[in-house]
């Protein structure tokens, strides 16, 4: 939903309800699943404690990630996401919303304190998986709630947020983003120069989803530690969609020792998936043509569901995800591929067999098949993404704010 590709709406209204992850995993996927410490770079849950009123713990109201789902599946850190819409960065609220989401998932901590806990460091994630909870560290999606203050930056980071996405779907005051056509900056803005020294001076991963290839290209031209994509594909598999990342940044994040965190959104993995409202909208410009005028949003809605009955929305696969993967590691190594699977946050949109957090068992046997051993494994759930956050930690520099 969150990321422009308006599949959700007309997904739901051709009334097709989510799946549950319905492939049976094997015993020693399950085994491994739970060993070792899954990491996933970002799930936008918060947004339906906001909208909906959701339960973390009982997953009353939430798509995709809950309590007993998670531990089902495996999940050990799932980054919240503290999203912050990009029409704030206009209308103004950008700081005191981020301030209310944090608020909400210290909520969800307080009353769950048996079930979770936020986590500020690694250290804090081992420690929580292995008292048998689930950790919740916060990453926040937009920096338009930093409003140009790098005092900002320091009372988010005193908040728990470990992580920035510099921008979302529009240009901001830090950096262009990858859906925006307006390159403003050309890449970073010069507050966002500042911005990125500030993050590795306090210890908060640059994350550099979202952003314009330009913008990527500044990040890692002057970033002291490693950073995250906390949830990009592979633009190999989705030419032309800047949202991925192309082979030639996927090396350089390598090179500046970062991980590339998959999303598991079918438009990130698909070319057929990615191209999908593009292909009803000129179904539907071509039916307004035959009709002579613009269709009302009535019309719209029934055309789109008799448009869908003979063009069912293309799901991705594991194999889908698993090609990912495949490729990061090819281009980046083993040492910088992680998950960012998106849950809660792309809408129906997920890959058949992996539509809730209980899919982890499954991915693993996905691996196993394409012949990564348990220590690749290890690396993909979460070594890596811990590895990364540790290194961003030892990058810190004392400064005053
Ligand atoms: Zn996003």
């Amino acid at each position: 939903m969150k990321h422009l590709l308006p599949v959700l709406p007309f997904v739901l209204a051709a009334g097709v309800l989510p799946a549950t992850a319905d492939a049976a995993p094997s015993e020693r996927a399950v085994e491994i699943a739970h060993k070792y410490i899954i990491v996933d770079g970002h799930v936008d849950a918060p947004m339906h404690v906001v909208t909906k009123g959701a339960d973390l713990s009982t997953g009353e109201k939430t798509a995709e990630f809950d309590f007993e789902r998670a531990k089902e599946g495996g999940l050990d850190a799932p980054f919240m996401s503290i999203y912050v819409a990009a029409t704030y960065e206009e209308a103004g609220g950008a700081k005191a919303r981020a301030d209310i989401l944090i608020g909400l998932i210290e909520g969800v901590a307080a009353q769950y304190p048996d079930k979770y806990e936020i986590a500020y460091s690694p250290k804090d994630v081992r420690r929580i998986f292995k008292a048998g909870k689930i950790a919740l560290p916060l990453g926040m999606e937009n920096g338009s709630p930093i409003e140009g203050d790098l005092k900002n930056l320091k009372h988010f980071y005193d908040r728990g947020i470990r992580y920035i996405t510099l921008a979302h779907s529009k240009s901001n005051h830090i950096s262009d983003s990858s859906y925006d056509d307006n390159k403003r900056w050309g890449g970073l803005s010069p507050f966002g120069f500042q911005l990125v020294d500030a993050m590795n001076d306090l210890g908060i991963m640059v994350d550099v989803s979202h952003l314009s290839d330009g913008a990527i290209e500044d990040v890692l031209d002057v970033t002291r530690a490693p950073v995250i994509a906390s949830h990009s594909s592979m633009r190999h598999f989705t030419p032309g969609f800047e949202r991925n990342l192309s082979d030639e940044l996927a090396k350089k994040i390598s090179d500046n020792g970062g991980v590339i965190m998959i999303n598991y959104g079918s438009a990130f993995l698909t070319e057929e998936a990615n191209k999908y409202s593009d292909a009803r909208s000129a179904a539907q410009a071509a039916e307004e043509e035959k009709l002579g005028h613009k269709m009302t949003s009535d019309e719209i809605a029934a055309f789109r569901e008799v448009w869908s009955e003979s063009n069912p929305y293309p799901f991705a696969t594991l194999e889908n995800v698993l090609d990912h993967i495949d490729r990061a590691v090819e281009i980046a190594g083993i040492d910088h591929v992680g998950l960012g699977t998106d849950y809660d946050g792309v809408g129906d949109s997920l890959p058949t067999g992996l539509k809730d957090v209980r899919s982890f068992p499954v991915l693993v046997d996905g691996l196993l098949e394409r012949g990564y051993d348990e220590a690749a494994i290890e690396k993909i759930l979460g070594g890596n993404s811990l590895r990364v956050w540790e290194e961003v930690e030892k990058a810190r520099r004392k400064r005053k704010f």
